[in-house]
């Protein structure tokens, strides 16, 4: 069985590679799912038969498109946009967009592709698909940044639509982004209809979407947490990233009795050893969306914090470590580093930024992981909460929506549990994210024939 699960995973590999040039973040994506999957597909000959996970790894449709916008200076840019539909057998495709200079197919490929599992795992009713473009907001006016998710909307509108693709946000994409887009694609549409997430309240947005990842990774990590009679009380994080997710990922771990000691940009990380009280993170929260600054700034105003250039946080002591930033941002010596100095529980609140080398050691040292397609799954189930709430016209109130959450993260991690514990008890969380995630999307192409 075992070399035959090796020859599935090499021979499918080799596929995918040399059909998909230069795409390294999808290999990644890709080769951990068939590496989980393999021993499972080879047990039930009708996948691969039916060749099911070949087809989950070829993209239903690939969007490349030009976007050209007009700077302050009145000179013409020009950005490339994409949406990648991966696939749409348990619903209409959804999965966020992103902004930022690093964007290429690839990396968008590899994040529909673990959306498309991940979508799975909530139990509601959505496909996958990721969008974005290579623009860099970093230091675009407010004018400048409309101008461009204009021309972006202006081009995608004809791709998506409420029952067709739903976007949200992802990195470099927040609520002033999702609102330019909405106005554009209202506008040239002429409807109004829930096919953006993460709207504004006022005009169709959910309560609790900004929160909504960053409680949700806090949410499963603390029932891993609970596998092992822990909490989060009087545990030391550390957490990366300052966006999004991080904010509110360390505004949970505060309620919950946590103490997180850093945060990070992709200048460096600020160490605070006593504590990232509520008061500083809203400091923290004014720095990032309002003044849209930089970290750094933080170890300006706080004594008590250093500012590591050019570093990430994972040397600093700590039971629980939240990557919130981005992909890969944690390598093999990170979690070494994480594990000697006595973490016991890692969960990613940003898409695979734990590079395959640290997944290893977390596994190998048999600490609780929780891959990020379980774990930051609460941003996509609160978005299709919001679908739900846009479709009846109905606006549900903070704790309707908080209670769903916290079920749906606790469903997904008894999920995850029953289809990755292992003989000796431990928990693959990888396998049980993985597993779930493909039995319902695997089901459905079944029954869906050959399309
Ligand atoms: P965000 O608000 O734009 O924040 C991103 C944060 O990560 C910023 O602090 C940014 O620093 C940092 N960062 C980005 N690229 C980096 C790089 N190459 N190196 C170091 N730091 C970098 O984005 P977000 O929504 O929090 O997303 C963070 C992660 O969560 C991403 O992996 C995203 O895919 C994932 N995620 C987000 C959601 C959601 O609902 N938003 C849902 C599921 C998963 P700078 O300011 O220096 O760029």
């Amino acid at each position: 069985m075992k070399n035959q699960v090796s020859r599935y995973v090499d021979d499918f590999m080799a596929g995918v590679i040399a059909r998909n040039p230069a795409e390294p973040e999808f290999y990644q994506a890709v080769h951990e799912v068939v590496e989980s999957l393999a021993p499972f597909i080879i047990e039930n000959p009708v996948l691969m038969k039916n060749k099911i996970l070949e087809r989950m790894a070829e993209p239903e449709r690939v969007i490349m498109f030009r976007v050209p916008w007009l700077d302050d200076r009145g000179e013409v840019q020009i950005n490339r946009g994409f949406r990648v539909q991966m696939n749409s057998a348990i619903g209409p495709y959804k999965g966020g967009i992103r902004f930022h200079a690093s964007v290429n197919l690839g990396i968008l490929k590899f994040l529909a592709f673990e959306q498309v599992l991940k979508n799975s795992l909530t139990s509601l009713p959505m496909g996958g698909g990721k969008g974005g473009s290579d623009f860099n907001p970093k230091g675009k006016s407010d004018n400048e940044v409309m101008k461009f998710c204009q021309s972006f909307m202006t081009e995608l509108q004809r791709h998506i639509g409420p029952n067709t693709d739903v976007p949200a946000g992802d990195i470099g994409v927040g609520g002033r982004e999702v609102a330019y887009m909405y106005g554009q694609y209202k506008r040239l549409r002429n409807e109004f209809t829930g096919t953006l997430t993460g709207k504004g309240l006022d005009f169709g947005g959910s309560p609790l979407r900004p929160e909504a990842t960053g409680y949700g990774t806090v949410y499963f990590a603390k029932e891993m947490l609970q596998t092992r009679n822990e909490s989060f009380k009087g545990k030391t994080v550390a957490v990366s990233g300052s966006g999004n997710v991080a904010q509110y990922a360390v505004e949970k771990v505060l309620e919950m009795g946590g103490k997180v000691v850093t945060l990070s940009d992709s200048n460096g990380s600020i160490y605070d050893p006593e504590g990232i009280t509520k008061e500083k993170l809203e400091y923290v929260m004014v720095l990032k969306n309002a003044i849209r600054g930089r970290i750094k700034e933080y170890a300006e105003k706080y004594p008590s914090a250093e500012f590591w250039e050019n570093e990430r946080p994972w040397k600093a002591k700590c039971d629980v470590a939240l990557p919130c930033a981005t992909q890969n941002e944690l390598n093999g010596d990170d979690a070494l580093k994480l594990v000697e100095n006595g973490c016991i529980c890692v969960a990613e609140g940003a898409n695979m930024p734990s590079t395959p080398e640290a997944v290893k050691v977390f596994l190998e040292r048999k600490i609780l992981f929780g891959p990020g397609k379980a774990a930051n799954a609460g941003g996509v189930a609160v978005s299709g909460l919001e679908m739900s709430q846009n479709s009846m016209r109905l606006q549900w109130t903070a704790q309707e929506v908080d209670e769903k959450l916290q079920s749906i993260m606790k469903n997904i991690h008894d999920a995850c549990v029953k289809n990755g514990k292992s003989a000796d008890g431990f928990v693959n969380y990888v396998n049980g994210a993985n597993i779930s995630g493909f039995t319902k999307v695997a089901n459905a192409m079944l029954a869906q024939g050959l399309v």
